[in-house]
């Protein structure tokens, strides 16, 4: 038989136990913690998680040929004031769908 005992730190309590075995299942040093850290899961499980809002990264725009003002905004960094000028100025072509503004990104990049 080994008289091998492993050391652990308890995933409730962090304080250190040994462990019986080596099996990795064994994380909590007692049966308290365990009862305590899966009363805690229970709980963060019953949270409702938001539903993310698709967020805008140049990464995510890199393929689309037209952009929003927001999108826009992003992909050139530039600042929503300097679009709506360039828009009033008559330097920018534009599609307005649906009462939004999209810009082709090769006319953006023009300008910019
Ligand atoms: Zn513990």
């Amino acid at each position: 038989m080994s008289r091998l005992r492993f050391k652990r730190n308890c995933v409730e309590c962090n304080e250190e136990f040994i462990a019986k075995t080596m099996a990795t299942t064994t994380i909590y040093c007692s049966l308290k913690c365990y009862k305590r850290n899966w009363r805690k899961q229970k709980k963060v499980n019953t949270v409702v998680i938001p539903k993310e809002k698709p967020i805008i990264t140049k990464e995510n725009l890199q393929n689309k040929h037209y952009l929003s003002v927001k999108e826009a905004v992003v992909f050139f960094e530039i600042s929503e004031n300097i679009l709506r000028r360039k828009i009033k100025e008559n330097k920018l072509n534009y599609v307005c769908l649906k009462n939004r503004f999209l810009f082709l990104k090769s006319d953006l990049a023009r300008i910019l």
